[in-house]
């Protein structure tokens, strides 16, 4: 949920990673800064001899030491292991004036290699740690927590297991679509598998039947429920868009409504309002099967479609 929407989140703050980002810019100020006070008394206590970024917890770290040693992390996720404590005097020649730049050559391309050839290698004051990609040099806190979460989201990705990555163009269009949000919200559970159908609840060892509940004949998936299910399937023919589901094409919702937007609307005039009803489509499909599992009021393709042309006739009431 915390990822950004575009992505399939749904663009919450992670009050975790915005943390450790405070934490983070608390250490950039001690980097900054080593002889103030506060500096000065956390590396007589925990690192007297080595420097901050080299420093361990040790087993009797207060609260303060421990917590600030997450804002290292932000450090610590970069991808390259490199020497955080290399200064640009130490890449100059003192005899001649010229730069040595062999020492960080594997961290930089061939084209950063001629621009710092181009300068002249001398040094004129004291070197001074700055952040790339920040305005002043300077750590930002969203910027910091804004980078840590795509280092963790990748990391994450990287670990999990190779399931299908939903194309980023669904994501887009569904938060972006003039809909109330209770069915952009579910359309982005469907999405991503996280509906509970019967197929879902078992695997989570919730029920011991995975059949769909409407037509007792398949397992019951995302796919299966809003498209594939007979009663579906003529909700979605009887339906305003008159779609034919090709069931031997089908693989995911996903790829399906990727399917629909580039082949079946593209350059339509009323896109807009076609891409409207498949939705609703999709939501009162739902909302009938639930009412079929909780309640135990058949599914009528009927009814349905009528629910949908009812929203779509009061859809000026609530679009912005
Ligand atoms: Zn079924």
């Amino acid at each position: 949920m915390t990822k950004v929407k575009s992505m399939g989140g749904m663009g919450f703050r992670d009050l975790n990673l915005f943390n450790i980002s405070l934490l983070a810019k608390q250490c950039w100020k001690l980097l900054q800064n080593p002889k103030a006070l506060w500096a000065r008394v956390l590396k007589g206590g925990y690192f007297p001899k080595g420097a901050f970024l080299n420093a361990k917890q040790g087993s009797r770290a207060s609260w303060v030491w421990a917590s600030l040693l997450q804002g290292v992390v932000l450090e610590k996720l970069t991808d390259d292991n490199h020497d955080l404590h290399q200064k640009v005097a130490e890449l100059m020649t003192k005899e001649n004036n010229c730069w040595k730049l062999n020492q960080i050559r594997r961290y930089i391309s061939e084209d950063q290699v001629k621009a710092i050839q181009s300068l002249p290698a001398y040094s004129r004051g004291q070197d001074k740690m700055v952040l790339t990609g920040s305005k002043d040099g300077n750590y930002v806190v969203k910027k910091g927590c804004h980078e840590l979460k795509e280092k963790v989201m990748k990391e994450v990705e990287r670990r999990a297991s190779p399931s299908h990555n939903v194309n980023g163009k669904v994501w887009k269009w569904i938060w972006s679509i003039s809909l109330p949000q209770k069915i952009k919200h579910f359309l982005w559970r469907a999405v991503g598998n996280l509906v509970a159908t019967n197929g879902n609840l078992v695997k989570r060892r919730i029920k011991m039947s995975e059949l769909c509940p409407v037509c007792l004949k398949e397992a019951e998936t995302v796919e299966h429920t809003l498209l594939l299910c007979d009663w579906a399937q003529c909700v979605w023919y009887g339906g305003a868009l008159g779609f034919k589901v090709d069931c031997h094409r089908i693989t995911t919702l996903d790829q399906w409504l990727l399917q629909v937007f580039d082949v079946v609307l593209k350059g339509k005039k009323n896109k807009e309002w076609m891409e409207m009803i498949i939705a609703f489509t999709c939501w009162h499909i739902w909302k009938s099967r639930c009412s079929k599992v909780f309640k135990g009021r058949e599914c009528d393709p009927r009814k349905c479609i009528e629910r949908n042309s009812a929203r779509m006739g009061e859809a000026p009431e609530w679009l912005d």
